[in-house]
């Protein structure tokens, strides 16, 4: 094997600044004074926060190397199933920080921000097409405020139509933000457990629909990385009742330019842009997820809304039905910018990316799934989903291995989810790796395997080349330390 790229070789330990400062240390210097002392400088020279004394130097290294500590897109591979942690191009960071847009105050009145009114109206127009959906809203700032979002309409909708209904029914495979987005709209969500091929069966949602059901919420592809093929029946049985169908959109980066999801039925929709659209994510924001919704549901979407006329560029919140707003202004403005961005420098292009991302799953399914048990053997979308059950006899389990992982210098694919696969390993490699990195990563995991067959202490006890060895996990969560 190549050797991995895991090393702990310079990785510097890092004190708190507290414990580097000495006293009368400076990171400046003024010239001295030659004015006699103020009133207001004696009163400044008093008590004041305690911070610690430091040069530049000291800062500078303090940062630099807590930086290196961290781990992310732009360091390695980074397979977080249901995550898509793809590489996102800096050309879109640069034209998001282009002046005329990052300085743009949301109160400047609307002749002076024509740009940012024609960028959103033409980012909702790119989205609606990818989706083959009618119209959207950018407003809602991640995936789940988009659920809650299209909730939210879902509920608007009945009510016009003087019909209160109470439940919506949720997939067993549902992302955890499903059902909780459906109860805060006040809707029981129904759970449903998926067949022996890991997606919906049609005469399964036909037995429990009926009329005081508000709709389903469907992830496709759903979360075991499978296409959820009777969409389209499932969709039919739903309407014939009155009910709506809202598709979780998060894995959209599967079918990009493929799949029609409104010719598939599906009413309303939200997209990840910080998963799908290329913009950084982890460690909690920003993001953006827009909803889609059929023609019928415009007139509920949050306002302001922008639209057009012979070329110019307006907003207006006169829309009496809507459900009124669901973030200040027009949303996560600079996440917007980067989606924009990158569906125009991708133009048709964006297919093969998702028939990429399809390609490398298949990939490391195909290649892996001699060495870790593959609960559904068919093929998969952008991510597949494995299990610890052919390394039960050794005693190891899938968070062993995704520790030792690290020690071979991957980030861990995520793990235990979805919550019906008992010792779920779902890797997503996404469309940016290089043939030569996923074969390194398949290359880990498959030495992780022998060492759990021949050595499994070795993986047990793992991670022993990170910066943070193993740690005792209980201890870790009741008393955090964060000194480092
Ligand atoms: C990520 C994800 C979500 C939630 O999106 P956030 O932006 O994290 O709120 C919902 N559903 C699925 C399937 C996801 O993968």
């Amino acid at each position: 094997m190549k050797k991995s790229p895991g090393t702990t070789g310079l990785i510097m330990n890092e004190p708190l600044l507290w414990e580097r400062g000495k006293k009368g240390r400076l990171g400046f210097s003024l010239p001295r004074r030659d004015v006699e002392s103020s009133p207001i400088a004696d009163d400044l020279a008093g008590e004041g926060p305690d911070l610690p004394d430091l040069s530049e130097v000291d800062v500078i290294r303090h940062y630099t190397r807590l930086a290196q500590w961290n781990f992310g897109v732009d360091t390695g591979m980074y397979p977080l199933g249901s995550c898509t942690m793809k590489y996102n191009p800096k050309i879109n960071e640069k034209l998001s920080r282009v002046p005329g847009f990052a300085a743009a105050h949301p109160l400047l009145p609307e002749y002076l921000s024509r740009g940012a009114l024609k960028l959103i109206h033409e980012l909702e127009g790119f989205l609606a097409e990818i989706t083959g959906l009618d119209a959207v809203t950018l407003q809602p700032a991640a995936g789940a405020h988009g659920e809650l979002t299209g909730m939210l309409i879902m509920h608007a909708y009945h009510k016009s139509r003087g019909s209160a209904r109470s439940k919506i029914i949720v997939p067993d495979t549902a992302h955890g933000t499903n059902p909780a987005s459906a109860a805060l709209c006040g809707y029981r969500p129904v759970p449903v457990k998926s067949n022996e091929e890991g997606i919906l069966s049609t005469e399964v949602i036909a037995g429990i629909m009926d009329e005081d059901t508000a709709g389903i919420m469907v992830t496709n592809p759903n979360t075991l990385g499978l296409f959820e093929e009777n969409i389209k029946e499932i969709a039919e049985v739903v309407h014939a009742k009155g009910g709506l169908v809202y598709c979780d959109g998060a894995n959209m980066n599967a079918v990009m330019g493929i799949a029609d999801m409104g010719k598939m039925g599906v009413d309303i929709m939200h997209l990840n842009l910080h998963k799908t659209f290329s913009t950084p994510h982890g460690g909690g924001g920003p993001g953006s997820g827009p909803v889609c919704v059929r023609k019928l549901l415009k007139p509920f979407l949050p306002v302001p809304r922008v639209s057009e006329k012979d070329g110019n560029y307006s907003s207006s919140s006169d829309f009496p039905d809507s459900i009124g707003k669901v973030q200040a202004f027009y949303g996560n403005f600079g996440i917007l910018i980067r989606a924009y961005c990158y569906i125009l420098s991708m133009g048709k292009d964006i297919k093969k990316a998702s028939q990429l991302a399809v390609l490398n799953a298949n990939y490391v399914k195909e290649q892996l799934k001699d060495t870790f048990h593959l609960p559904y053997d068919r093929p998969c979308m952008h991510e597949c989903v494995f299990t610890d059950k052919f390394q039960e006899e050794s005693r190891v389990t899938t968070l062993h291995m995704a520790k030792r992982l690290m020690d071979y210098g991957f980030h861990p694919p995520t793990i235990y989810f979805p919550l019906v696969v008992h010792g779920a390993i779902m890797i997503e490699p996404t469309e940016t790796e290089s043939k030569e990195d996923i074969d390194s990563f398949i290359a880990a995991l498959k030495e992780i395997a022998k060492e759990a067959r021949d050595n499994p202490a070795l993986v047990r006890e793992a991670p022993q080349n990170c910066k943070v060895k193993k740690l005792d996990e209980t201890e870790a969560a009741r008393h955090p330390c964060l000194a480092g």
